[in-house]
């Protein structure tokens, strides 16, 4: 399918890698262009948090290398940010007052950072995570940093409490909630990452709120509501909220995310679609809208819209699934826990294996798990051809010796 002005993507994060991708691959040989903001080619966020970079160079996380656009002649502009859009026009308009028109637009302007919201937070040695630049800027202090204080104790911030007391620092983390992860994970295995985190040095303070960040122009201490603590380089991880300010001042349905139907097009504008981060979608594994943040998410809607635009028709439906590395914990998830009644924990065969399976009335919506990365996979591919499991089918069984023995006895499995 080929038209004249062709498709223009917002962002060049991993759902706009995702989109232009797609649209070459299924065929569509209109012309294509990615405005992405940031000065690198299109790269991978999660090594940013799980490993120390001091490099300047990006090519150890970018997706593709910059032949990939150019054999495809996908127009990236790097370092160019969409200001506005026309929607009555069909032009984005750059920040250099350029105007280019469009026949699809494609919104994958992903999320940033919540800033944290209290004196002394631009110091100098005070830092969020979300770039490869604040990533460069974090290696870079932790090469001498001996006091590091992560704020936030959510994937983020645990990951990069990991990587800090693997350089040596005395790590604190602070949570102002009850418990790590308190929304993303289990209870269960909350406590148990806990203790994973403790046992591996890094001290954890949860119900614990930071005042302020004091110290002559760098960081020298954190005040909380429990005491001050040294620190000379602070991260903090409380949270993102979608890049979704072009859409609301362009008149877009906006609500946390861009709101988007089952084939990922705006509501208000079939023109439009909105993937990754900064949408907000229909899925048939939750009661209402979700937001998700996670490569899958972000490459799997990319990947749709980018056929869909090329001329494919299928909704999206695709499992949620997401994982993270701190330390040695890898913790994966599959399904969607939102509003779930019951969770049962099984332990693995090893004592640093664990898995939890969260239930809506009776039947599985989702599985946790810790270093258990077969039994991840099982939990994929039941959740994914939705093989109905039940709370009583998982006593004394894992869901990979389920599967198996349904398998044996010629069921669905
Ligand atoms: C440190 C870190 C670690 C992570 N680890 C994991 C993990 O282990 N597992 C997992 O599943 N997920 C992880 N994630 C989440 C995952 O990386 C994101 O969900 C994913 O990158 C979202 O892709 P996206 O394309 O929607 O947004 P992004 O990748 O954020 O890309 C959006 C891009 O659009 C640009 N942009 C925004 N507005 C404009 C504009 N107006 N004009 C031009 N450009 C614009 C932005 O600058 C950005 O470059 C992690 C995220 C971070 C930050």
């Amino acid at each position: 399918m080929t038209s004249a002005a062709g498709v223009v993507v917002v962002g060049g994060g991993q759902a706009g890698y995702s989109v232009v991708s797609a649209l070459r691959g299924a065929g569509y040989d209109g012309p294509v262009t990615v405005f992405a903001d940031e000065r690198h080619l299109p790269y991978q966020r999660p090594p940013l948090s799980k490993q120390a970079h001091t490099e300047p160079d990006g090519t150890r996380v970018e997706l593709v290398p910059e032949s990939f656009y150019r054999e495809r002649a996908i127009g990236l502009r790097l370092g160019e940010r969409v200001t506005a859009l026309d929607t009555a026009a069909r032009t984005v308009v750059t920040g250099t007052g350029t105007r280019v028109p469009y026949d699809h637009l494609v919104l994958a302007t992903g999320a940033r950072n919540r800033r944290l919201p209290v004196p002394g937070a631009g110091l100098d040695g005070v830092h969020a995570l979300r770039s490869l630049d604040d990533a460069l800027a974090i290696g870079r202090a932790l090469t001498t940093a001996r006091d590091v204080v992560v704020v936030g104790g959510g994937f983020i911030g645990l990951e990069l409490a990991q990587v800090a007391v693997a350089g040596g620092a005395r790590v604190t983390v602070l949570e102002l909630a009850g418990r790590l992860l308190s929304r993303a994970v289990s209870p269960q295995l909350q406590e148990h990452l806990r203790q994973r985190h403790e046992h591996s040095g890094v001290r954890i303070l949860t119900g614990t709120g930071v005042r302020a960040v004091e110290g002559a122009g760098r960081v020298e201490r954190v005040v909380t509501d429990r005491g001050v603590l040294p620190a000379d380089l602070v991260v903090y991880g409380i949270g993102a909220a979608p890049r979704d300010e072009l859409a609301r001042d362009a008149g877009l349905a906006v609500d946390d995310g861009v709101i988007v139907d089952e084939h990922l097009r705006s509501v208000t504008d079939p023109r439009i679609s909105a993937v990754g981060d900064c949408a907000r979608h229909p899925h048939p594994h939750a009661a209402g809208l979700v937001r998700l943040e996670s490569v899958q998410n972000a490459t799997d809607q990319g990947a749709l819209v980018g056929r869909r635009i090329a001329g494919s028709a299928a909704p999206y439906r695709s499992l949620p699934w997401f994982w993270s590395d701190q330390g040695a914990v890898k913790l994966q998830i599959a399904g969607l826990r939102t509003d779930t009644d019951e969770v049962r924990v099984v332990p693995g065969d090893s004592p640093d294996r664990l898995a939890a399976y969260a239930f809506r009335g009776d039947r599985l919506v989702a599985a946790e798990t810790l270093n258990w990365p077969a039994e991840h996979l099982a939990a994929r591919r039941l959740l994914e051809r939705q093989v109905p499991v039940s709370a009583g089918d998982l006593t004394g069984s894992t869901l990979g010796a389920l599967a198996r023995a349904r398998r044996g006895a010629g069921v669905r499995a």
